[in-house]
């Protein structure tokens, strides 16, 4: 069943390119490159954070609902296993959250941040957004349109049709069967290299 809030996010010390994309999407998601697992547990439980983890055993510290095990070490595949998990795609607010501490952005004038942003920015930007925990300033840059690409292909189905054949390769080259057959043919290979002998 869907819930009406989106989860927050605890995430462990191994998933920071994880952290950081949930961040762009928008979810609430504490990490810390630094954190002991009692910490982070506690941090977690008392927040009442979802902890995701790649590790199996800090896993089995949670009860169920509150943990995810992450089964992939490819960030887009683990971020696809989150939002399927909390059916999150409904809740997606890209670029509404701050990349380095987490706050809530808050849309500001172009004026406030003036003296904060390089000059040719301030000349060519319209709409700016400040965090209000750090001052950091954000605006959609040139980095924007790589950002939406990447957000395309993660989403799947909403991705472009060129990303999708990128991934179909991609899990044909990965798909065990495949390697298998490789492998069969080629030792038939040698055995008819080996008759001719
Ligand atoms: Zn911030």
């Amino acid at each position: 069943m869907r819930e009406k809030i989106p989860p927050r996010f605890a995430v462990d010390c191994m998933l920071g390119k994880l952290a950081k994309w949930l961040r762009i999407l928008g979810f609430d998601t504490v990490y810390f490159s630094r954190i002991q697992d009692e910490e982070l547990l506690a941090l977690a439980r008392r927040e009442g954070r979802v902890l995701l983890t790649r590790d199996y055993h800090l896993s089995l510290r949670m009860r169920d609902k509150q943990v995810v095990f992450i089964e992939s070490d490819a960030w887009p595949t683990q971020l696809r296993q989150v939002l399927n998990r909390f059916q999150l795609r409904d809740f997606i607010k890209p670029y509404s959250r701050c990349l380095e501490c987490n706050c809530l952005l808050q849309p500001t004038s172009r004026e406030a941040v003036r003296q904060l942003v390089p000059h040719y920015v301030y000349t060519q930007v319209k709409e700016f957004s400040i965090c209000p925990c750090c001052s950091r300033v954000y605006w959609r840059g040139t980095h924007f349109q790589d950002m939406e690409r990447k957000i395309a292909a993660i989403l799947g189905e909403e991705g472009s049709a060129e990303a999708k054949k990128g991934n179909r390769k991609r899990d044909i080259r990965k798909n065990r069967g495949a390697v298998t057959k490789r492998i069969e043919q080629k030792s038939q290979l040698n055995r008819n290299n080996n008759k001719e002998k």
